[in-house]
């Protein structure tokens, strides 16, 4: 049977699953938690609703009509998603997936973390790719700054390549399961150093640490990322869709906050709805 997998359980990620559901796909949906509507105290501006609803409320129910029609709902985190010999494979912390197309679908694009020197040795030292520029590194030191799932991600693609990877946790405590030979620096990161490309780290207190390159991998990867990693079109952190929320990467789709936009739940909703039009059709073929 076709496979359409969707990461990110938001209006625009639901949306999809029930038109892929409908149509027969075997279709998953991987969120995290309830994004942006669980945020959300009142909502009186979509259709349909003469009175105000709530955001978790608005939530549980799209979750139910999409559980409903026969789509997977899945609580776990997506820390990557790659190309596999037939489609896509997407790992989460409950293990790996497969696909036949892609529909990311995470909320809106993260913020580039407001640290000294980040915007400014973007590209010469600074990346948010490690399985793209894992090689430049090679035998050198580099550092992931980042706490969580996708850090440790991140440095577990980079440690067989490059000469060390240290996880700079930015004053956060070192999470569980660091994988063997990753070093750790639990201090507050005040700047990234270095005249025209990163040579150091430098924290709130004691010695600088000597880098070639630093990794930025905050918190919990996003569409955008995941995007980028696999070659689609981004325009700042947000990914570029042509008609149907296909992005230039041929099975991957997007839909939502993470296309930029209107950044609504009615323009949510119908982005998840073509998109998912679009890879059915792409699933069907496959
Ligand atoms: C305070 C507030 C008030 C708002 N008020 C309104 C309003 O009145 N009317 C209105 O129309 N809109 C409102 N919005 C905007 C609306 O909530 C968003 O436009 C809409 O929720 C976007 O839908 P989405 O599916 O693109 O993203 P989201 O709803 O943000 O869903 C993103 C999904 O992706 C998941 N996710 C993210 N990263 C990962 C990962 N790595 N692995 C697995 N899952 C992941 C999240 O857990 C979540 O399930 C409001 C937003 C906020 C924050």
């Amino acid at each position: 049977m076709p496979s359409i997998l969707i990461v990110g359980g938001g209006p625009a990620g639901l949306s999809a699953a029930i038109y892929a559901a409908r149509a027969g796909i075997q279709t998953t949906v991987l969120y995290k938690d309830g994004g942006a509507l669980d945020k959300t105290d009142k909502i009186e501006n979509y259709f349909g609703f003469a009175d105000v609803i709530s955001g978790p409320e608005l939530l549980a129910r799209g979750r139910a009509q999409a559980a409903r029609l026969g789509a997977q709902l899945t609580q776990a985190e997506v820390t990557g998603v790659e190309y596999a010999e037939k489609g896509f494979s997407v790992k989460t912390t409950a293990g790996s997936y497969a696909a036949d197309a892609v529909i990311l679908a995470t909320g809106a694009p993260r913020a580039t973390p407001r640290i000294a020197g980040v915007r400014e040795l973007e590209g010469r030292g600074v990346s948010y790719c490690a399985i793209c520029d894992a090689f430049f590194y090679r035998g050198k030191a580099v550092a992931v700054l980042g706490e969580g799932e996708y850090a440790l991600e991140e440095a577990r693609t980079l440690l067989p390549v490059v000469g060390s990877v240290t996880l700079l946790t930015d004053g956060a405590p070192a999470p569980d399961g660091l994988p063997e030979g990753l070093r750790v620096d639990e201090r507050p990161v005040t700047a990234i150093e270095g005249e025209d490309k990163v040579a150091r780290v430098a924290f709130q207190s004691g010695d600088p640490l000597a880098v070639d390159g630093v990794f930025i991998a905050y918190g919990t990867a996003g569409s955008s990322d995941f995007a980028r990693k696999l070659g689609a079109q981004l325009d700042g952190n947000k990914i570029q869709v042509g008609e149907g929320g296909a992005t230039a990467v041929p099975g991957l789709f997007a839909a939502g906050d993470c296309t930029g936009g209107l950044l609504q739940v009615a323009k949510a909703v119908s982005d998840g709805a073509q998109a998912a039009m679009s890879a059915i059709k792409f699933a069907r073929q496959a």
